[in-house]
């Protein structure tokens, strides 16, 4: 079968490779599209300490069953149409018998620790598939994981309805946390961003847009909530962001990290006592904020075509990760696998 193989920083290969073979309670699938995400981007500049020449790359894939191994009963044919979560875990540490088991000790992560979905065929565990509908738009539906982040982000922020919310980074994540946000009751989301491309990309879809840069932040912030945010997400990273979380967040409300931070940065701990901040980190996802965000797709209240702005076959993928590379990537770039 095809597929796109991370040989090295800034060089990715389209290699035939056989085809994945499934063990007991795993499912290949066939799969339609598969996403390039920010973590891929990371790993293709050589920043990344735990991809290996040779994994094939992509894990935000969507398609259909081509074969099921299953020792319990399961309603999966094939042909249907899913979307899973990208990872393997152990089911046998505390977190996975805890049900938080993306902090599973032993996890791997398709397209980093184990062949992804830049492939014709990817095996996932079988507990880990969701159907979707056979009239489903499986471009849509690709950007099921990164929504899922988005969703687990907000779940565990503690929003109110009415509450303000600023999100750092206008980036796929930074708006779709923000479409999440919106959706589930902040009354304003203001999203911070210096690319204009990605500022006019959050200005169409509705919503306060700043760039830092060019204005003052805190005080666009103050005009919605006099004493600050309830609520700061931080989707960029830079050692300067969490400081400006600090400064925008109100007394006794919450900084959510969803980027991830290469380097150590900070913080000023004190901020956290005497103003009882609350710091939240998130790490992708688990069952449920996968479930809720296939269904926010399926049932089209959050839309996601916006986001969607170039799609390439899987013999050109190289081809887009170079573009993306180089600053001229759009939103998301989806691969046309099959
Ligand atoms: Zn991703
Ligand atoms: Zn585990």
């Amino acid at each position: 079968m095809k597929t796109l193989v991370y040989m090295g920083p800034k060089d990715v290969r389209l290699m035939s490779r056989p085809k994945p073979e499934i063990q007991n309670d795993e499912v290949l699938i066939k799969v339609r599209y598969c996403g390039i995400c920010g973590s891929d981007m990371t790993m293709y500049s050589g920043k990344h300490s735990r991809i290996r020449p040779g994994t094939v790359m992509g894990h935000e894939f969507v398609g259909e069953v081509a074969e099921t191994k299953a020792s319990k009963k399961t309603d999966l044919e094939i042909g249907d149409h899913v979307v899973a979560e990208p990872t393997f875990n152990c089911h046998n540490c505390f977190y996975c018998k805890t049900g938080r088991y993306n902090l599973c000790d032993d996890l791997q992560f398709c397209g980093r620790d184990v062949n992804g979905g830049f492939a014709e065929f990817v095996k996932v565990q079988l507990d880990k598939v969701i159907k979707l509908s056979k009239s489903c738009d499986f471009k849509k539906m690709a950007l099921t994981e990164p929504l899922a982040v988005a969703v687990s982000v907000v779940n565990k922020c503690k929003l109110k309805v009415g509450d303000t919310a600023v999100v750092l980074g206008g980036g796929p994540i930074g708006l779709l946390v923000a479409q999440v946000l919106h959706y589930s009751g902040a009354s304003s989301v203001i999203v911070s961003e210096i690319n204009e491309y990605r500022l006019q990309k959050a200005r169409e879809m509705g919503f306060v847009v700043v760039n830092p840069n060019e204005e003052d932040l805190k005080s666009r912030v103050q005009n919605f909530n006099k004493v600050g945010a309830d609520i700061v997400i931080d989707c960029v990273g830079h050692p300067s962001s969490i400081d400006i979380a600090f400064k925008l967040v109100r007394k006794g409300g919450l900084i959510s990290i969803v980027a991830l931070y290469h380097d150590k940065v900070p913080v000023d701990l004190l901020q956290i006592v005497y103003s009882e901040i609350d710091l939240k980190g998130t790490f992708i996802y688990t069952y449920n904020d996968f479930r809720t965000a296939k269904d926010l797709l399926e049932k089209k209240l959050i839309d996601v075509e916006p986001f969607i702005t170039a799609v390439y076959s899987l013999e050109d993928a190289a081809k887009a990760f170079e573009r993306i590379y180089k600053g001229a990537g759009g939103l998301k770039t989806l691969i046309n696998v099959s």
